[in-house]
């Protein structure tokens, strides 16, 4: 597996809208390796997601998950302070295709990262509950209700597929901030990028 290089807010790639991937491909050797290796490189940078157009590949493909590493327990005791509804982990997910419904009008307000703006946060509004079709890995579809943090990574990353920053979906920038300052005034409030 290999870690990939990751694209960084102005690099074209990252306001592209990315190609929907054949069936027929999902299960190619190609498509396999980049979804492990996407993994691999979400891991590597403590990402809770990663869009392959992140990586450089402009494809409508995302992978997801918390905790990636099991051991941060700091992490853990912040999350657990959080609303109940962020206290959930993210499940282990490659969804190709993700088409995302609503399932209501509610917006919850909360704090993103992303690995192509690094170090810095601010707060996005985002659907609390979803609904989104997809294909998995094997190239199966697959129907998956989604609420609180993880219906929140899931917007993120899709929204990356479209071309779509997390700064495009903030109401203001007044609550951008960077990520030492996030630690220091607003801790207790989860740090990781999508
Ligand atoms: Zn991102």
């Amino acid at each position: 597996m290999s870690i990939l290089k990751i694209a960084r807010m102005g690099h074209p790639v990252l306001r592209a809208k990315a190609r929907p991937l054949h069936p027929s491909e999902i299960r190619t050797p190609k498509i396999q390796q980049l979804i492990d290796d996407m993994f691999a490189t979400m891991k590597e940078y403590q990402g809770v997601g990663l869009a392959a157009p992140q990586v450089h590949e402009s494809l409508r493909l995302f992978v997801a998950g918390f905790p990636p590493v099991r051991d941060e327990r700091d992490e853990r005791d912040m999350r657990d302070e959080d609303d109940e509804d962020d206290g959930e982990d993210v499940p282990l997910m490659a969804l190709i295709n993700p088409e995302i419904e609503p399932s209501t009008r509610e917006l919850v307000e909360d704090w993103e990262g992303c690995l192509s703006i690094p170090d810095i946060r601010g707060r996005v509004p985002r659907a609390s509950h979803i609904t989104v079709r997809a294909y998995d890995r094997l190239g199966k579809k697959i129907e998956i209700q989604a609420s609180g943090f993880t219906a929140r990574v899931i917007q993120h990353e899709t929204d990356h597929l479209d071309g779509v920053l997390f700064f495009d979906r903030m109401k203001s920038f007044q609550s951008l901030t960077f990520l030492d300052e996030f630690g220091r005034y607003w801790s207790g409030q989860r740090v990781r990028a999508e």
